[in-house]
């Protein structure tokens, strides 16, 4: 019971009492009743407002208790400076003190609810017993809220219980610290350390890797500040470097560039704000030696002091000027010779074509080939081969007159522009001097051989419409030497009519080709050893409605150059493949049939699907069908061509190396190339009983083919004797006029037939 209470109970009972007193008196001594009951109903009301008046007292005494106790932790909070706030666990009352207040921009009237204003300062909906719990028995709890300027408060809140007053209800005083601000520094400076980390590492990363040297210039300041990188760079002492000593450091030749840029940017350093300028030059770096450096830099103002700097990255570009160097020397240089490629010459040509139309001038466009180089290249090795191409270079050189140049256009072709003089037999002496300078080289290794060259020219620019043209000219005037060895032609416009000829004539080998009048003969390959027939070549002709026939040696070149080609293989393969089953079924013995590719078809996506299909039309084993190729075939891309041939030996059909020897590297390409056949040209069957040399070729040849598991034929034999020296060197088979010519499918059917009984072996 409360003490308030128990008195007011006192006071009652005594009343009480009192009045039981006097009843009991009033009824044993018989008094004057009515005095009785005026002084009861006086007793009874003293009582009642007795009591009402201790029931107030009470009252009022206890609010004044609560309110001082309020006042004194009021009092107390409000004196704190940081923010707080009273409440009790009823939530009939809150206290916030300014800071609170200010902090929070809450605003406590008489209508102000401290159910909904409490959890808000704890980030809560509403507060639970156990939220209560948490927030009164854990320390430095963080919440937040927002005010209602939207702000966002980060807090951390202790609360610590006070009393527990006469209501029963429990007092506590929660303490907050603001760390709103603290919060938002330490993010920004938080991403502002990780950006600069990671802008500076990356930065600093970059330099390194990069090599990347800064050098800083301020206006009016006569140090260049450069940064450690560049120190290490060049070997630099100090941390900065003036500019005369700078200077001291840069490649003679490139002083003018450097002392430019310098004087540009003393008199004008203004113009480079935010314009990148570049300087290239030569330095002397910590090794010693002069480098190339690149310098990009431009202007900025300095934000303080608003002098001007200059400022950018130093790269040593070294290796990127050697290979820009190596680039144009590749490009525009031959690597045998050192002379210019033909890429060069056809700029230069160009430009001189334009120039001698507008000074009215001429010049001599000379075309030489070595003749028979190859022959060389093949016995006396490709290093001696390489030297006798520099000699030649060098003789062309020393033909030089004003104006003029030489180059080497390919292999064994060179090209001498030779200024007009006036004199129209310039080029045939100039030549003549050439050949007699080249003459004198055949020493040594080379002794004994007839070093000759053949020419061709014309005259630029009359003889034609382009430097190009002119020089087409000149090489098809070369070609007309038709190998005579040291031949010097000069370009006619007979020449030219010829070529008119020539498209005439592709005009109507296109008919031929497209209407089936082209006739395959087909020539005998003997094996030499017992004369007997094992294959047959199909050599195409063109047979004129006036039944002329025009030989492949015509017209084959030009339908390389178009698409006529593709037809006309496609056209050859499936006659010979219907000749071949067809004499197959006639029960003739089986013989190998040879076709004749050209490059054109052979670069071709399908070709082995092509072959086999035909093959399989006319039900043929792939082993019977033999392509051959000429080597220069495998010069455009080698790779490619060892893919395609592979494709075609694995379907096991044969290949043969055609016209060995006519080519530039022979002999290596037996290595690389999957040929089952090498076919040794007709040039050293003729050539091999008069020149020691090439008989050494056709028995190295035959002895290297042997060793390597690969067939060799002769072609062009025509007489017993050759037969005779090409068994002896080993040379497996023959074909050539001697055995039989190309001949038409009657005829050959008829040659087969007999050959069965009659072999010669000679
Ligand atoms: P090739 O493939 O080297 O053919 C051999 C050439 O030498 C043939 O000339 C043949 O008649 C000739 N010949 C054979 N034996 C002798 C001989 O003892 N002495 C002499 N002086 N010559 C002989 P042809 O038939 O005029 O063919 C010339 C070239 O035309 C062939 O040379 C070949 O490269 C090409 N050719 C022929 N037919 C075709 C074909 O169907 N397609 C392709 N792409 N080229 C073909
Ligand atoms: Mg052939
Ligand atoms: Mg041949």
């Amino acid at each position: 019971m409360k003490p308030k209470e128990s008195k007011v109970s006192i006071i009652a009972l005594v009343y009480s009492i009192v009045t039981i007193y006097i009843i009991v008196y009033a009824l044993f001594h018989q008094t004057n009743t009515d005095l009785i009951y005026i002084i009861l109903i006086a007793y009874a009301l003293g009582s009642v407002i007795l009591s009402v008046w201790l029931v107030l007292d009470s009252q009022r005494t206890a609010r004044h208790k609560k309110e001082a106790a309020q006042k004194r932790l009021s009092y107390l909070a409000q004196n704190l400076s940081a923010p707080a706030m009273l409440w009790n666990d009823s939530f009939t009352s809150i206290v916030l003190n300014d800071a609170l207040k200010n902090l929070s921009e809450v605003k406590i009237g008489d209508d102000t609810d401290p159910k909904l204003v409490i959890p808000f300062f704890f980030g809560k909906k509403e507060m639970k017993d156990e939220d209560i719990h948490e927030v009164v028995t854990q320390k430095n709890l963080e919440y937040h809220f927002t005010t209602s300027s939207g702000r966002n408060r980060e807090m951390i809140w202790n609360t610590s219980t006070i009393e527990t007053d006469e209501e029963n209800l429990t007092w506590f005083i929660s303490i907050g610290m603001d760390l709103t601000d603290q919060r938002f520094m330490a993010s920004q400076l938080e991403s502002a350390a990780k950006k600069l980390t990671v802008s500076e590492g990356r930065h600093n990363l970059t330099m390194e890797l990069m090599d990347v040297g800064i050098l800083l210039v301020e206006q009016g300041n006569p140090k260049l500040f450069p940064s450690d990188k560049l120190q290490a760079m060049l070997g630099l002492k100090a941390d900065y470097i003036t500019i005369p000593e700078l200077r001291e450091r840069v490649f003679p030749p490139d002083m003018v560039v450097f002392d430019s840029h310098v004087r540009n940017l003393k008199n004008h350093m203004i113009d480079y704000i935010g314009k990148t300028s570049v300087l290239e030059l030569r330095l002397l770096a910590a090794d010693g030696q002069y480098r190339w450096f690149s310098y990009r830099y431009k202007a900025k103002e300095h934000a303080d002091t608003g002098r001007l700097i200059v400022g950018g990255s130093v790269i040593d570009i070294s290796n990127d000027k050697e290979k820009d160097a190596r680039i144009l020397k590749y490009a525009y240089e031959d690597s045998v010779t050192g002379i210019p490629n033909r890429n060069r010459l056809m700029l230069m040509g160009r430009d001189l074509y334009q120039s001698t139309i507008e000074l009215k001038s001429s010049y001599w466009v000379i075309v030489m080939d070595i003749d028979r180089f190859h022959l060389i290249n093949d016995t006396c090795g490709y290093a001696v081969g390489n030297e006798l191409l520099k000699s030649f270079a060098d003789a062309v050189n020393s033909q030089l007159n004003y104006g003029g140049f030489a180059a080497r256009i390919s292999g064994d072709n060179f090209a001498l522009i030779l200024r007009d003089t006036g004199e129209d037999t310039l080029p045939e002496k100039t030549v003549e001097k050439i050949q007699r300078l080249l003459a004198t080289k055949a020493v040594g290794v080379l002794a004994n051989r007839s070093l000759t060259c053949s020419a061709g020219y014309a005259k630029l620019p009359a003889d034609g419409e382009s430097f190009e043209q002119v020089m087409e000219h000149a090489e098809f005037a070369l070609s007309s030497g038709e190998n005579a060895l040291g031949s010097i032609k000069r370009y006619t416009s007979a020449m030219h009519d010829s070529i008119i000829r020539e498209s005439y004539l592709e005009a109507q080998l296109s008919d031929a080709v497209m209407n089936n009048s082209l006739v395959l003969y087909y020539q005998p390959k003997v094996a030499l050893e017992t004369g007997q027939v094992i294959g047959l070549e199909a050599l195409v002709r063109w047979i004129l409605p006036s039944g002329k026939v025009i030989s492949p040696g015509v017209f084959i070149p030009i339908a390389e150059k178009s698409q006529l080609i593709t037809h006309l293989t496609r056209y050859v393969l499936r006659e010979a493949c219907r000749q071949l089953r067809e004499w197959q079924l006639q029960g003739l013995p089986e013989v190998v049939m040879s076709i004749n590719y050209s490059s054109t078809d052979f670069y071709q996506e399908n070709i082995c699907e092509q072959i086999m299909a035909m093959l399989q039309k006319y039900q043929l084993n792939p082993r019977l069908l033999e392509i051959e190729l000429t080597e220069s075939l495998a010069l455009r891309d080698i790779d490619v061509t060892v893919d395609r041939m592979n494709d075609l030996r694995k379907a096991g059909i044969c290949i043969a190396m055609d016209d060995f020897g006519t080519g530039y590297s022979s002999l290596s390409y037996i290595q690389r190339l999957p040929f089952t056949m090498i076919k040794l040209d007709q040039s050293f069957v003729a050539h091999m009983e008069t020149d020691p040399v090439v008989q050494e070729i056709v028995f190295a040849v035959a002895r290297i083919a042997r060793a390597k598991h690969i067939y060799t034929i002769a072609e062009g034999v025509e007489n017993a004797a050759q037969a005779r020296l090409l068994r002896v060197a080993g040379c497996d088979y023959a074909q050539g006029f001697l055995y039989g010519q190309p001949m038409t499918a009657k005829e050959t059917e008829q040659y087969i037939r007999s050959n069965q009984q009659n072999r010669k072996v000679y």
